[in-house]
C-alpha cells in the first residue's frame, strides 16, 4: 500500500514537472501518431484511406480516418502520406535452426522482411528452441513450436521426429511433447512416393484423440486427398499443405463445409514458372540472389503439380474454409512469394492479406496482434505501395514496427 502510494505521488510530481517546462506530459511521452496513409486493418473491411494510427507503448490506441482520431498533444508526427500500413504477415508453417544463435537470427531475419510471427513444425528437439520460445529475442518474430513431430519410421530422413508404429507410442509422444508445452502438434502422413508406410487411421486417430485431451491441435503433412477425407473424419485441426495429388472433390468439400474451423495452410510449390528476383537485392547478398533468380526458369512439370494444388486452394477458399499463409523451410522472404502464389490461385488479394494477418494471429492464438485496432499490439508493416492492387507490394517495405518499435532493417539486413 505504502510503496503504491508513493509511486503514486512520484507520477503526479512527474506530470507537474512536465507540465510546468512544458516538454509535454509523462502520458504523451512515447507516442507516436502515423499520419496519412492508407490503412489495410487485416480483418477483410475495406481499407481506410488517409488515415491516422496512433501508437502508445507498443500498442496501438487509435485507428481512423484522419480527423477522426485523437491523437495527444506532444505525439511524434510520423508523416506516412502514399504508403499503406498492414499488419506484420505470420508464417504458419516454417522449419528453423536449432540451434541458439542461429534461431535467433532466423527470427530477425523475418522481423527484417515484415514477418511478426512464425510457427515451426514439428522438427524441434527439447532444449534451445523451447528456451528461445521462453525467452524471446527483441527485434524478432514471435516463435512458436511444434516439437518434435510424429510420422512412421522413415529411414534415411531425419529423425528428429518420434517414429511410431503402434497407437500407444503414439500416444505417449503426445503426452511426452504435451509436457513440454508445444504449442502444436504435427505429423506426417504421406507415403513419399511409396518408400514407407504411410501412417494409418488408428494412429493418426490415437495422436489426435491424446493431443485434444491434453487441449493441442493436431497440423497433418498430407499428399493425397484420401488422407484429407481420413484426417477430416478423425478430427484433424489443420493441413499443413494443401491436397496435392489430385483435385478435390465434392467429398471432401462437403467434409470441410461440415468443419469449418480447419485451417488449411495451403503451403504452394515452387509454381515453375520465371519470375524476378530483383527485389530481394540489397536485402540478401549477391551471389544468393543471383542463385535465387537463376533458379527461376519455366518447368512445365513442376508448373502442372503447382496447378493443382492452385485449383484445390480456390475450392477450398470458396468453401469458406479459413485459410493461413505458411511457407515451409527456412527462408525468410518466403511468405512474400507465397502470397503472391495465393492471388494466382484465384483468391483476391484481401482474402490472402486476411490469411496473412487475422487468421494467422488467431491460428496462434495471438489474441494481441493480426489487425490494426485500437487495443492491439503495434506489428506493423509500412509499404510503400498498395497491395491490394498488386499483392507483390507487400516486398515494397518502407519500415517495420514489431511491439511499437521500429525493427533496425539497416542494421539487420541478412546480407549484412
Ligand atoms: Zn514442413
Amino acid at each position: 500500500m505504502r510503496a503504491r502510494r508513493l509511486t503514486l505521488a512520484v507520477a503526479v510530481m512527474a506530470v507537474a514537472v512536465a507540465a510546468a517546462t512544458g516538454r509535454g506530459s509523462a502520458q504523451t511521452a512515447g507516442v507516436t501518431a502515423f499520419d496519412g496513409a492508407r490503412v489495410i486493418v487485416g480483418d477483410g473491411s475495406a481499407p481506410i484511406e488517409n488515415a491516422t494510427v496512433v501508437v502508445a507503448n507498443g500498442r496501438i490506441t487509435g485507428v481512423g480516418p484522419a480527423g477522426k482520431v485523437q491523437v495527444p498533444a506532444g505525439a511524434t508526427r510520423v508523416n506516412v502520406a502514399g504508403k499503406t500500413i498492414m499488419p506484420a504477415i505470420i508464417d504458419t508453417h516454417v522449419h528453423l535452426s536449432t540451434t541458439r544463435d542461429a534461431l535467433i537470427k532466423d527470427l530477425r531475419d523475418r522481423a527484417y522482411f515484415g514477418i511478426s510471427a512464425a510457427m515451426s513444425l514439428g522438427l524441434d528437439p527439447a532444449g534451445e528452441p523451447f528456451a528461445v520460445r521462453a525467452a524471446p529475442p527483441a527485434g524478432a518474430a514471435r516463435y512458436f513450436l511444434a516439437g518434435r513431430g510424429i510420422t512412421m519410421p522413415e529411414q534415411g530422413r531425419t529423425d528428429v521426429p518420434y517414429w511410431v508404429t503402434t497407437d500407444a507410442q503414439a500416444r505417449k509422444a503426445v503426452q511426452e511433447q504435451a509436457a513440454l508445452k508445444v504449442d502444436f502438434i504435427k505429423i506426417w502422413v504421406d507415403d513419399r512416393d511409396g518408400k514407407y508406410q504411410k501412417m494409418p487411421p488408428p494412429i493418426y486417430t490415437a495422436v489426435i484423440d491424446e493431443a485434444h485431451k491434453a487441449k493441442l491441435r493436431v497440423a497433418a503433412h498430407i499428399y493425397n486427398l484420401s488422407d484429407a477425407k481420413g484426417l477430416l473424419t478423425a478430427g484433424i485441426d489443420a493441413f499443413a499443405h494443401g491436397i496435392r495429388d489430385v483435385d478435390a472433390d465434392d467429398e471432401v468439400i462437403g467434409l470441410i463445409k461440415a468443419r469449418r474451423n480447419v485451417v488449411l495452410i495451403p503451403n504452394m510449390p515452387d509454381r515453375g514458372v520465371v519470375a524476378d528476383y530483383a527485389w530481394l537485392k540489397g536485402s540478401l547478398a549477391d551471389g544468393e540472389v543471383a542463385k535465387i533468380q537463376a533458379a527461376a526458369t519455366d518447368r512445365p512439370q513442376a508448373h502442372a503439380a503447382w496447378q493443382i494444388q492452385a485449383r484445390n486452394l480456390k475450392k477450398m477458399s470458396d468453401a469458406g474454409m479459413t485459410i493461413t499463409v505458411g511457407t515451409d523451410g527456412n527462408t525468410a522472404w518466403a511468405p512474400h512469394v507465397e502470397m503472391a502464389d495465393m492471388v494466382a490461385s484465384g483468391m483476391t488479394p484481401m482474402q490472402v492479406l486476411v490469411a496473412a494477418t487475422k487468421n494467422g494471429a488467431e491460428f496462434l492464438r495471438m489474441t494481441d496482434t493480426g489487425t490494426i485496432a485500437a487495443g492491439k499490439t503495434a506489428d506493423l508493416l509500412v509499404l510503400d505501395a498498395n497491395p491490394l492492387d498488386d499483392i507483390a507490394n507487400t516486398r515494397r517495405i518502407s519500415a517495420v514496427y514489431l511491439k511499437g518499435a521500429a525493427v533496425d532493417r539497416a542494421a539487420t539486413r541478412p546480407s549484412r
